[in-house]
């Protein structure tokens, strides 16, 4: 039967996009290229970090409400499933390494008051200074005193996710749906606006038709989009992939310990969903991360290079270890590389290039939709309806 939509590309924004529709009782196909997790969204590193809250805009409005729900979110997903996705409010500890930083710190306590808040306006969620010496503090032990001179900002909305549990509940709710079938080793190569519906058209040369597209592959849509002349209130859609690779660690540590997270370094302690000894406690700790443009020499196999771990680039290990003495000597139980999405977008609010994600409609087709990650802060909004964001004019890219 003819599907609905249509969606391109089984990460975590394609997987709850299908969540999303089939809650509303459409017929949903999702076609992915290779298998459901071999893509950015199955790796281990899993930190859902706030944008500070002062110097507030509806950019932030947004991911604050994704960060703010996805609780909830989870919890509905994880009883509908049975899989556990390893989330937990843990909070983030952020080193102060200069005087200025305090100043900082205080502009953005106050943001947090006034931004942070619930639907009457009360504030649910904060930052504090966490000074030095730490001991009694949740920083001891954890932050090296000697990284945070003038001690630590602590919030209280940061929090972590197992992306391959989160990834695991949302293709066992897509597999287990009547109304839905997901397809792999599918690589869809052109998407056509066909009437009021759409044809796909896959790589072996079939045709498929659907009500409504969704593309939703990743660092993969911008080709894909390009050659279907992709724009969105006249504004090309143009992105790159920026690789980058992460290690997990074992190390034995107290679920309720938080992320730790400096200048591009994120130390993420997982819970008992990712590693735990045989006594039932936690014992693994995600490393990340790097970020590289230049990642796919000429004539190189991207299919090699997307994932291949480069050994000679772990600097972000080292400045881990250096802020977390803790971890210093903790074994490497896994190390992993994917390629990330990045629009190279200037936003209209902040003109920083490529940091959103994009949720929106093609100018020439409205049956054909994206939604491609924002960079390093998906896995704290594809829970977020597409639909009600394109709706309610956030973000806007024109
Ligand atoms: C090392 C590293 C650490 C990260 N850490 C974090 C973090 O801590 N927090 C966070 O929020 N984000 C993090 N990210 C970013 C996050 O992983 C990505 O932004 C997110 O997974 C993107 O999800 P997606 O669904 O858009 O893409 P993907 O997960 O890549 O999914 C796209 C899917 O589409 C498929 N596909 C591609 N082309 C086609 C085609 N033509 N036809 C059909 N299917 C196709 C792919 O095989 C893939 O399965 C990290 C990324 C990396 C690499």
């Amino acid at each position: 039967m003819r599907p609905d939509l249509i969606i391109v590309g089984a990460g975590i924004f394609g997987l709850w996009a299908a969540r999303h529709v089939l809650k509303r009782g459409e017929r949903v196909l999702v076609l992915e290229k290779r298998h459901v997790g071999r893509g950015a969204s199955g790796g281990f590193l899993g930190s859902l970090m706030p944008h500070m809250p002062d110097r507030w805009n509806d950019k932030k409005q947004m991911q604050y409400e994704g960060l703010r729900s996805i609780g909830d979110a989870i919890r509905e997903l994880e009883a509908d499933t049975g899989v556990n996705c390893g989330f937990r409010r843990c909070g983030r500890l952020m080193p102060l390494g200069h005087e200025r930083m305090l100043v900082h710190l205080r502009e953005r306590i106050e943001g947090a008051r006034a931004n942070w808040t619930d639907e009457a306006g009360k504030q649910i969620f904060s930052i504090q200074l966490i000074d030095t010496p730490f001991a009694g503090t949740i920083a001891e032990g954890w932050l090296a005193e000697n990284a945070a001179p003038f001690g630590a900002a602590f919030d209280t909305l940061t929090a972590r996710v197992n992306p391959r549990g989160y990834l695991e509940a949302l293709e066992t709710y897509v597999r287990n749906h009547s109304g839905a079938e997901l397809r792999e080793d599918c690589e869809v190569v052109g998407i056509e606006a066909a009437g009021d519906g759409v044809d796909i058209i896959l790589s072996d040369g079939e045709s498929l038709a659907g009500g409504r597209a969704l593309i939703a592959n990743g660092w993969e849509a911008y080709p894909l989009i390009g050659r279907i002349g992709g724009a969105v209130k006249g504004q090309p859609i143009t992105g790159r992939g920026v690789k980058g690779q992460a290690v997990l660690l074992e190390h034995l540590h107290g679920d309720e310990a938080p992320v730790l997270y400096d200048g591009g370094s994120y130390i993420v302690p997982h819970g008992i969903a990712v590693g735990r000894d045989d006594k039932k406690r936690p014992n693994r700790i995600a490393v990340g991360s790097t970020s590289r443009d230049d990642w796919l020499p000429f004539e190189a196999d991207a299919e090699i290079e997307r994932c291949r771990f480069d050994e000679g680039d772990m600097d972000f290990l080292e400045r881990a270890r250096r802020l977390c003495p803790a971890i210093a000597a903790a074994p490497i139980t896994e190390a992993w590389a994917n390629v990330r999405p990045r629009n190279t977008i200037a936003d209209p609010v902040t003109g920083k290039v490529g940091t959103e994600a994009l949720f929106c409609r093609l100018d020439a087709a409205p049956q054909i939709s994206i939604a491609v990650g924002g960079f390093k802060i998906s896995f704290g909004m594809a829970h977020l309806d597409p639909g009600r964001f394109a709706t309610c004019g956030a973000p806007d890219i024109s």
